[in-house]
């Protein structure tokens, strides 16, 4: 095998957390290597909804990898003749759904004109500490090549080989999902992405309907302890108007992490990031910008340190709020898993656009909680909880 050659960091994975973390390490002016398994970016499917605030986190401009602009976020109660409508405008907010292949490669633009060496078709096998150094053994086509890197950060997704091997994190708890990409659907309006609750549409999980432009949607289900794919069949086959002159274009699966954030983001000279950290919201499976925060703050900690800056225990301090939005999160998830579809028909007519968004992302719980309390079964089940934390 050829000597080694040396980084001040290696990023493993080239997701929206590795492309952020490596851009941020570079840009501190440390030597840094980005590594994808895959030939291509983004292959991982997705059902491409983010915030505004994602984009301004991530620093991207332009409309090129826009698709929708979102105004509603409609969730349909198991008995589909209730629902809730998060508004954009009343939020105050905004947000699309985008082409997550051009995202990356914008994000991948970013980094590579900071510097950034990026090796695509590289898997990261195994890595080992070894004199201060992470020594990472990588396939490479046929060949195998050892590289060096006094900083690895793992953002290599939900079966991190760098949070199993260099952290011993144990694997995360995560929802099967699976998905269509289908065109010519029958979209009212465009404008509104749609999600469906419930134990005989989705057992533990949803299904989301989120339209792109010119008919074409991300049509997806996450079940638990079911298989998903009949669960999504089932679902076109319910829904005519939506489907019946519809065809799928791409299928895709994939695990999401929702069991929280991992027990340990960071180690001696390593750190994990975005799925591979756990760092998802549980409630909605949205993990695209709690990974482009986490990525963001770990390179920069990561390229400060090679420098001779604050330590790596800064990235979990940096990233704390996003780890209680997590957590909080978490809980609201853990609640709303042992209610009824009986249940969440009535909560449905309790619950504003507002409270919605409070619970997926575990923010004001306590506000939603003495809602509730002035419900006589909701108090009993859900505020008590809510009001606790
Ligand atoms: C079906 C589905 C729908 C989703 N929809 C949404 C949504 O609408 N909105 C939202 O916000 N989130 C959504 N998510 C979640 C979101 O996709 C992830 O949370 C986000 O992509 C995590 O980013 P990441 O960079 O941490 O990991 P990933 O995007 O998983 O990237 C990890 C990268 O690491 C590479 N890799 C893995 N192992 C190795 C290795 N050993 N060596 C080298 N490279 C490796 C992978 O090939 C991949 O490119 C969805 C997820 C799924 C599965």
């Amino acid at each position: 095998m050829p000597e080694a050659r040396e980084y001040d960091v290696i990023v493993v994975g080239a997701g929206p957390a590795g492309l952020m973390a490596s851009r941020e390490a570079a840009e501190e002016g440390a030597s840094t290597l980005l590594l994808e398994r895959e030939n291509s970016l983004g292959r991982k499917p997705c059902g491409e909804a983010v915030s505004v605030s994602t984009l301004e986190d991530a620093g991207v401009k332009g409309k090129r990898f826009i698709r929708n602009r979102v105004e509603v976020f409609r969730v349909h109660a198991p008995d589909e003749k209730k629902y809730v409508d998060i508004l954009s405008r009343k939020l105050g907010t905004a947000g699309y759904v985008i082409e997550k292949g051009l995202f990356l490669r914008e994000l991948a633009y970013l980094a590579v004109k900071r510097g950034v060496e990026m090796k695509m078709g590289s898997a990261v096998l195994d890595l080992k500490r070894a004199e201060g150094w992470w020594e990472v053994l990588v396939k490479q086509g046929a060949e195998r090549r050892k590289l060096r890197g006094r900083i690895v950060i793992g953002c290599d997704g939900v079966n991190s080989v760098v949070a199993g091997k260099a952290l011993g994190v144990r694997k995360p708890e995560v929802i099967p999902c699976f998905q269509y990409r289908m065109v010519n659907c029958g979209v009212e309006d465009p404008h509104t992405l749609e999600v469906y609750l419930g134990r005989e549409v989705a057992p533990g999980g949803y299904v989301w309907f989120f339209p792109k432009d010119g008919g074409e949607a991300n049509v997806g289900i996450g079940v638990r302890g079911a298989p998903a794919k009949p669960y999504l069949d089932r679902f076109l086959s319910s829904h005519p108007e939506l489907f019946s002159r519809a065809g799928v274009v791409e299928v895709g699966a994939a695990p999401v992490p929702v069991g929280g954030e991992v027990e340990k983001v960071v180690g001696e000279g390593v750190m994990v990031c975005g799925d591979a950290g756990g760092q998802v919201i549980p409630l909605t499976g949205g993990g695209i910008h709690s990974s482009v925060v986490a990525g963001k703050v770990a390179g920069e900690v990561a390229g400060k340190a090679v420098e001779g800056g604050a330590g790596l225990e800064e990235y979990p301090r940096r990233y704390e709020e996003w780890s209680n939005r997590i957590s909080r999160s978490l809980k609201v998830l853990r609640l709303i898993e042992k209610l009824s579809d009986k249940e969440l028909n009535q909560l449905a007519d309790l619950l504003t656009g507002q409270d919605v968004v409070d619970l997926a992302n575990g923010t004001n719980l306590k506000r939603v909680g003495r809602k509730l309390l002035r419900h006589p079964h909701f108090a009993l089940r859900l505020a008590r909880e809510l009001l606790g934390g």
